[in-house]
Formats: structure tokens, C-alpha cells, sequence
């Protein structure tokens, strides 16, 4: 620009575009976020524990700053009633487990030292179609891992910082930028859920207790362990998809150029190993994203922080926030025929709470 008033034309005629751009994540973004929460400090953010609560926090701190909606019982916060189950056997010297219960007065049936509230955490941004707002999106990961365990070469705490504070940081990145960007035209719902490991135990309640109808809820995207690069994918900053050939979901990514394929190890059987599983079962179009290469530190002391490669996350992150806006604005989503699996298999009830043991409750 040669003149004062070109410049300050320019100025005026770009600002406005320039404060809606949506910046894309790099890897100082991902550090960000995914260090805190693989940190040792956590411990391992075991369900239910004082970890997995400081974990919550920091993910409910991120979405009120991003400014998401919130969407749980309690602000940020959807609480789901937990009880502590003494392992017959320990386990990888962990001697007890977590399990849902069906409400907050069943829990309190139970030894007050062995109740424990966890939550999810949820926000949104509403969509701005005057129609296809009433239909939602979700987008999500776990935030819980297995705690603290073993001691494995001297370290007893299993950050899970690939399993899953990768996804939890992709969740929240894609968040911002959707809230820098312009308005989804569907509702997009971000949440990450507790005891996923300990079998769904955050979504199950999701889903016995949503926020908004599951008949209003059209696909889901769940994204889990992208820390790493995959060469079956195609290496760094690639992904793929579980269940790719279930639904149109595969090809309407693939149709616009997305560096997402399909799971190349199928036996893994990876689409019903997660959160996603739950909402198919429920005739939700859904599938995880992933870059999970099969990596020796899966539910070890190992899956560090510094082990991720946070270049690559940052690049798939990005395709993750293409695929979003894909799924928020775009046709909607079907089923291949065959592709949608089974309605939900019976749930294991808990064992009866063991009242003649019971401790006196306040
Ligand atoms: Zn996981």
C-alpha cells in the first residue's frame, strides 16, 4: 500500500475477516493443553479420583475460555455416581475398580469410602440454521485413564497422555477454532467423558441421562490416541477412521480430500473398543479418529507427554476440525446397509452393596 488511505482502507475492509478467521492449531496449541493433562500431577487420571477431578477442571476451565456453552447439570459438569469395588484379584497392583451405578441414591447405598461422583464435561456451540440447529453434533474423547499401578522401570504413573489426553486436546482445539470460525449450521456438542476405561462408564450415563434428545443427534466423531503417527495410515500427520466402510461417513472425508483412511487393522477391532461403540449401538452414526499405531507404551507408565509427536497432532487436529465442519454443515450422514451394529448388549448390574460390612454414614 503506497498511501495513508489505501492502508487504511485496507485496515477497515479486512479487519472484520481477519477477527473471524478461524487460526488453525500448531504444536505449541497441543503442548499446551496435553502436558498439563499427561502430567504427573494428574496421576494417571484414574475415575473418580482427585487426578481425574483436577483433569475436569482444567478441561472445564478451557471450554468457559474458548467460550462454549455449558451444557451439564452443574455448569461444565455432568456429575455421574460412581462406587469402589474391591478387586477378588489385584491387578497391575491396583486393588479395586470403579463401576457406574444407576442414580446418586443407589450410591449412597453403599460404604460412604467407597462413593465417588466423576463427571463429564460438556459444552456447545449452537447452531445457526434455523432448521438444522435442532440437530447435533458430537464430538468427543475420554478424559479418565487407568491411574496409578505397577511400577514399570521406576514409574508407577500411567499419564495416558497418548490414551486419551490426546483426544481430549484435539476436543478442545477443535472447539476453538470452531468458536473463532463462523457458526456450525447444526449444534456441535463437545464433551469428554469419564471411565471409559473402566467399560463406557461416562457415556453410559451420557446416554441414559442426555442433555439434549439422542434423536436429535445425527454423527458422532470420537477422537482417541493421536499422539503417534501411524505409517499404516500413511505416517505423520495422517489418520484413519474405525468402522470407515460402516457409514457414508469415510467417503464424505475422503471426497474432500482429508487425510483420513480406513483402519487398516480391522481384527483390532477398534470401532467397538470405544466411546463411539455406544452411540452406534443407538443408531448414531459414529466413529473414531484416530493414529493409534499399535505402540508398546499402551496402558503403560511409558505413554508420556514426551512421547507425543505434537507437529503431527497439530496437523491432525486440523484435518479433525475440516472433518467437523464437514459433519456441522454438510448433508447428512447414513448407514451402509449392515453397517450399523447391534442395539446395546444387557449391562452388567454391581454386585448388592455389602451393608453388614458397611461403615456408619454421614
Ligand atoms: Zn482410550
Amino acid at each position: 500500500m503506497r498511501c495513508a488511505l489505501c492502508r487504511f482502507l485496507a485496515l477497515v475492509l479486512l479487519a472484520p475477516a481477519a477477527l473471524s478467521a478461524q487460526r488453525p492449531s500448531t504444536a505449541a496449541d497441543v503442548k499446551r493443553i496435553l502436558y498439563p493433562l499427561a502430567d504427573d500431577s494428574m496421576k494417571g487420571r484414574m475415575t473418580g479420583s482427585s487426578g481425574e477431578a483436577m483433569a475436569s477442571r482444567f478441561i472445564a476451565g478451557e471450554m468457559q475460555r474458548i467460550g462454549l456453552k455449558p451444557l451439564g447439570d452443574s455448569g461444565y459438569f455432568q456429575r455421574v455416581p460412581i462406587v469402589v469395588v474391591p478387586l477378588a484379584t489385584p491387578r497391575r497392583g491396583r486393588t479395586e475398580r470403579v463401576m457406574l451405578v444407576g442414580s446418586f441414591a443407589e450410591r449412597d447405598t453403599f460404604p460412604v469410602e467407597r462413593r465417588r461422583t466423576s463427571v463429564n464435561v460438556l459444552g456447545f456451540l449452537a447452531g445457526t440454521d434455523s432448521t438444522l440447529k435442532n440437530e447435533v453434533v458430537l464430538v468427543d474423547a475420554h478424559f479418565d485413564h487407568v491411574g496409578v499401578g505397577s511400577s514399570v522401570n521406576g514409574d508407577s504413573i500411567y499419564n495416558g497422555a497418548d490414551d486419551d489426553a490426546s483426544g481430549v486436546t484435539a476436543v478442545l482445539e477443535i472447539a476453538r477454532q470452531f468458536a473463532e470460525g463462523s457458526t456450525p449450521r447444526r449444534t456441535v456438542l463437545f464433551v469428554t467423558t469419564t471411565g471409559e476405561e473402566a467399560g463406557l462408564l461416562g457415556t453410559r450415563w451420557f446416554i441414559d441421562h442426555p442433555p439434549i434428545p439422542l434423536s436429535q443427534f445425527v454423527a458422532n466423531m470420537e477422537i482417541e490416541m493421536i499422539g503417534r503417527p501411524d505409517p499404516l495410515a500413511g505416517g505423520a500427520g495422517k489418520a484413519w477412521l474405525t468402522g470407515y466402510e460402516r457409514s457414508s461417513m469415510g467417503e464424505r472425508f475422503a471426497a474432500a480430500g482429508l487425510d483420513i483412511v480406513s483402519d487398516k487393522r480391522p481384527d483390532q477391532r477398534f470401532f467397538e473398543r470405544s466411546d463411539n461403540i455406544a452411540f452406534a449401538r443407538r443408531g448414531i452414526v459414529a466413529h473414531t479418529l484416530s493414529t493409534y499405531n499399535l505402540h508398546t507404551d499402551y496402558h503403560q507408565p511409558g505413554d508420556e507427554a514426551a512421547k507425543v509427536d505434537l507437529e503431527h497432532m497439530a496437523t491432525v487436529i486440523n484435518t479433525g476440525a475440516r472433518a467437523v465442519r464437514l459433519l456441522a454443515d454438510g448433508p447428512k450422514l447414513e448407514w451402509k446397509p449392515g453397517g450399523q451394529p447391534g442395539a446395546p448388549a444387557p449391562r452388567p448390574t454391581p454386585p448388592p452393596a455389602p451393608r453388614l460390612l458397611s461403615t456408619p454414614t454421614h
